[in-house]
């Protein structure tokens, strides 16, 4: 078994963006050389996070609306008084910062309506994705 590790760098001009990464991830398991085994896909960020879902217009603006209605930007929130991104940390935390996946065929494993996607939620930021590749 090996264990390779790939980044992904995002250039996020937007506050809050959703973006389908599923074609970095096979592109990385294209140029791993490894057939077989589990890709992990984490967010180095507190402010930011990796989920798994459909890639359909009307979801992601339901996803958007979600996170905003379940967390709101104007809380009364402590961690405002010294950063004033509280709403992010938030949302990362109920959303979770990383995904692991199978892989066969150097191509991930997912469902047919599986995308994976990074969610920036306190850009404009640049943000670094580390892509753990574990096979043969
Ligand atoms: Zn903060």
């Amino acid at each position: 078994m090996q264990i390779l590790t790939e980044y992904l760098e995002l250039k996020i001009i937007d506050r809050i963006k959703i973006i389908d990464i599923t074609q970095n991830i096979n592109a990385a398991l294209a140029e791993s050389g490894l057939r077989m085994g589990i890709v992990n896909i984490y967010s180095k960020h507190s402010t930011s996070a990796v989920f798994i879902n459909e890639n359909e217009s009307g979801l992601l603006d339901d996803y958007l609306n979600l996170i905003q209605s379940l967390v709101p930007s104007n809380g009364n929130y402590k961690h405002d008084r010294i950063d004033n991104n509280a709403d992010s940390h938030l949302r990362s935390f109920i959303i979770g910062n990383n995904e692991t996946i199978p892989f066969q065929n150097a191509k991930m494993s997912l469902g047919t309506w599986q995308s994976v996607f990074f969610l920036e939620m306190d850009g404009p930021r640049n943000r670094k994705v580390t892509i753990t590749i574990m096979g043969d």
